[in-house]
């Protein structure tokens, strides 16, 4: 069945990932990229409008879709997650958090379509049980500089079940880890973007806090895979579920890799650790494994290599 398919946030960094691969895994699907390019960029899908079967809509999510608008899946990746991004018009991030998933999930039910949320890790917050598994139920401040991103998503969360539960919308919810990779925006904020550019450069490196904080780090064709996985799974297999590389880190090693794999003569330096900035996240993925047969297959070291390539043709 050929399907017209929207990816809300098309033209961000998973977003522009996800239309290509979307086109590519099957030419006869229609792709139609919405965005609205307060974070994504033209530069990311300029390839793709050669494409007579991508189309872009450009529409802010918080605003309810055109009525004539019909698809068979959505994928809702639309808000910008870099902290420095969101936390820049927190009250607009919670509204696109909350209005634009009441707009997909009414659009959804118009259409009796499939959406999958990205959710996120930073539903867990500050986390207190390690590693972090789906039934855990987070540690949010809900009046921190985090929480428009954290409790927008938590709230959009609440509405997929309610939705689901009480109108039987077919809903898919990922909870996106960290991820990384090509078309990440270099002036995005985020660690691996600022260490790779300042990296490149031969700048300090900025290190927030003492850079004992870890993360966990997944290429994006490895996310791209499990989002798609998703998708196509049973509609019985709502989620949530994590989707993310286990591998965990800390800022000072990933520092550390990305000097030597860039082969720079860059020197660290210590900065202010941001509010609410949680301490450890690592995704527990065993329900991923089970349910949809996905774990990620791209090492650290390797995703990097790739990573830095794609900055280093840039030429920023
Ligand atoms: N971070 C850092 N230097 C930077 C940017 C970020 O040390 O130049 C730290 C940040 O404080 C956090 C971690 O790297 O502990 C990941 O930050 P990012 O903004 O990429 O993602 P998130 O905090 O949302 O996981």
């Amino acid at each position: 069945m050929v399907k017209r398919i929207l990816v809300t946030g098309g033209a961000g960094f998973i977003g522009s990932n996800l239309c290509r691969t979307l086109l590519q895994a099957n030419p006869e699907n229609e792709v139609i990229c919405l965005d609205n390019f307060l974070t994504g960029s033209r530069q990311n899908i300029e390839k793709l409008l050669n494409n007579d079967k991508f189309k872009l809509l450009e529409h802010d999510i918080i605003d309810p879709l055109p009525d004539d608008l019909i698809v068979d899946e959505i994928y809702n990746l639309a808000c910008p997650a870099s902290p420095l991004h969101y936390q820049k018009d927190p009250v607009y991030t919670t509204k696109i958090s909350v209005f634009g998933i009441i707009n997909m999930l009414e659009l959804a039910k118009r259409c009796n379509a499939k959406l999958l949320q990205a959710s996120t890790s930073e539903v867990y917050g500050e986390p207190e049980v390690h590693p972090q598994v789906e039934n855990y139920r987070g540690n949010v401040n809900p009046i921190g500089i985090r929480s428009c991103y954290d409790e927008g998503k938590r709230c959009a969360e609440s509405l997929l079940f309610d939705y689901h539960r009480m109108y039987g919308v077919k809903i898919k919810v990922i909870r996106i880890f960290n991820t990384y990779g090509p078309h990440m925006n270099p002036s995005d904020g985020r660690v691996v973007s600022n260490f790779i550019m300042q990296a490149l450069q031969d700048e300090d490196i900025t290190i927030y806090g003492d850079g004992t904080q870890t993360r966990s780090f997944c290429y994006i064709d490895d996310l791209l895979e499990g989002i798609m996985k998703m998708m196509a799974s049973d509609d019985s297999f709502i989620g949530p579920v994590n989707l993310g590389n286990p591998e965990e880190i800390s800022m000072n090693e990933l520092a550390g890799k990305v000097i030597e794999l860039s082969d720079s003569a860059s020197r660290l330096i210590f900065k202010a650790l941001p509010l609410d900035d949680p301490a450890r996240r690592k995704p527990v993925i065993a329900l991923a494994k089970k349910k949809i047969g996905w774990e990620p297959g791209i090492p650290l070291e390797e995703g990097l290599r790739r990573t830095i390539a794609y900055f280093r043709s840039l030429k920023v």
